[in-house]
């Protein structure tokens, strides 16, 4: 079992203050592959300290030095490919294949893109040809708490610690208590790539602790979390007390509209984009909406794609789903399976229980519900596990009231082939990212929510934009 108790502090690996093991669970055996520390209000009030003091230089650094660090960092990322999927592997079940291009692979291209734009971004320029002597300063906002969860670990952290790193913030992350070794590794990389002492720190914990420790620090000037809404809106109290910028990417319930005029291929894109990562993501398009002329037809195709869909060990290369992160979270979805049972949706494929043959390991069954009514919970709440609800809609009004009757508002998807009604339904949909007949969402495209689903903007430009300060000066001469 891997030893992982220290905490990165001021560039060194140092121990907790008060010793507090946690086990790292494998979701695939239910067994500790890791023991970690939980981090206490000192060890926080200690890497605050820190992050403050290197902020009085590195705040200032030159963009060409943190590009050259930048650069450093991205060339051992890739030499390290293989350790951070083998880590994504063991502390959350992703299969190998969908760990090592997607879940590591998300970290590397998160690290390039925003090489790019720090290179060409104007930290300083006129307001405009009318107001010369205006000058705008874009500054690093100062000291940042990066709190991020166990669903795409390193996809979460770059999209916090690289554009930190790149406006020239300090920064402590709490990486999910669920799964910090791949975050432990980062860690590890910041170090041989030779950041300054105190640029970066980590400190691993839980939420109610070691998180809201380092949200309700005074020093902390801006908290960029990831994770759910119940902890987004606690974040947010902690944040008020003393005026700190909070960025929030929470949960979603998107909705997959699908026209009869849609690529027929898009039932089972859409089954496919609902259960990859074992349900587990933000934006996974959870609600299929179906046009009632080709209602039956789907149902029946998605009970075949769902029957046929492979559940297997996350060792093993291929393109199957492993399990779900924790016993909590399979009890949880369990709850929720049962509940669309009895609230009258019906049960097309998989169900309560774990896969034929599979009984260590949190491993789910793909699921679909028809006739679901988006009033039912398993409509409403976000389930985060390979579950997916179809409901028919017979007119595009009605499916854009439906899509956009829920708390979240992450993304929305659209199946036609009719270029008009895609552009009407892309600007009514409520959500922060609309992806239409599978193009998906650029890497560098602004990444965020409306209502429930959060507040700001992760990725490219926008995702730097966060971490940064303008101020106007006026008189520059
Ligand atoms: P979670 O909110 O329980 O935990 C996320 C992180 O926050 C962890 O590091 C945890 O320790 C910490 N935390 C928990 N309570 C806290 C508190 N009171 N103060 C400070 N920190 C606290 O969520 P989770 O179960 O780890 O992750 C799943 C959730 O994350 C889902 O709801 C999912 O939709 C959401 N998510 C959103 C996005 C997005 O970009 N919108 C991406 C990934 C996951």
């Amino acid at each position: 079992m891997l030893e992982k108790r220290n905490f990165y502090i001021n560039g060194s690996w140092v121990a907790p203050k008060k010793p507090n093991d946690i086990e790292v669970i494998n979701p695939a055996t239910e067994k500790a592959c890791a023991v970690i520390s939980l981090g206490s209000k000192d060890d926080i009030n200690d890497a605050v300290l820190c992050a403050k003091e290197a902020f009085k230089t590195w705040g200032y650094s030159t963009r060409q030095d943190r590009i050259a660090l930048l650069e450093t960092f991205y060339t051992l990322y890739k030499k390290r490919w293989n350790d951070i999927t083998d880590a994504i592997i063991q502390e959350m079940g992703a299969p190998k294949d969908f760990a090592s291009k997607l879940q590591t692979g998300t970290g590397a291209s998160h690290t390039k893109s925003f090489i790019r734009y720090l290179k060409e971004f104007e930290f300083e320029k006129p307001l405009g040809d009318h107001a010369k002597n205006q000058r705008l300063i874009y500054e690093p906002k100062g000291v940042c708490a990066l709190i991020t969860p166990w669903n795409w670990p390193m996809n979460q952290v770059t999209l916090k610690v690289i554009p930190a790193l790149s406006s020239g913030c300090t920064m402590i992350l709490k990486p999910s208590e669920l799964a910090p070794l791949s975050a432990m590794i980062l860690a590890e990389l910041i170090d041989e790539a030779k950041f300054p002492k105190g640029v970066f720190n980590l400190v691993n914990g839980d939420g109610a602790t070691t998180g809201d420790a380092l949200t309700s620090h005074p020093d902390v000037n801006m908290i960029s979390f990831t994770g759910s809404t119940r902890a987004g809106a606690l974040i947010s109290q902690n944040a008020a007390k003393d005026f700190k910028r909070v960025s929030l990417e929470l949960g979603g319930k998107g909705a997959n509209i699908i026209f009869k005029d849609a690529d027929p291929q898009a039932i089972e894109r859409g089954a496919l984009r609902c259960f990859r990562n074992s349900g587990q993501s933000c934006n996974a398009p959870t609600r299929m909406l179906v046009e009632k002329s080709i209602y039956n037809e789907a149902i029946e195709r998605l009970k075949n794609y769902t029957n046929e869909f492979k559940v297997d060990d996350p060792k093993k290369e291929g393109e199957h789903i492993g399990p779900v992160i924790s016993e909590l979270q399979f009890n949880k979805i369990q709850t929720l399976i049962q509940k669309g049972i009895d609230e009258g949706a019906k049960l097309v494929a998989g169900g309560p229980g774990k896969p034929d043959g599979m009984n260590e390991g949190y491993y789910v069954k793909p699921t679909v519900f028809a006739d679901v009514n988006n009033q039912m919970e398993i409509a409403r709440t976000e389930i985060f596990g390979p579950v997916l609800s179809v409901i028919p809609f017979e007119t595009e009004e009605e499916a854009i009231e439906i899509a956009n009757d829920t708390d979240y508002g992450l993304t929305n998807y659209i199946q036609s082939k009719d270029s008009e009604k895609i552009r009407r339904l892309a600007r009514k949909l409520r959500s922060g990212m609309v992806d239409v007949n599978g193009a998906g969402i650029a890497v560098d495209a602004p990444f965020g929510g409306f209502k429930h689903s959060g507040i700001g903007r992760e990725a490219g430009k926008e995702g730097l934009l966060e971490f940064l300060e303008v101020k106007s000066v006026g008189g520059w001469s």
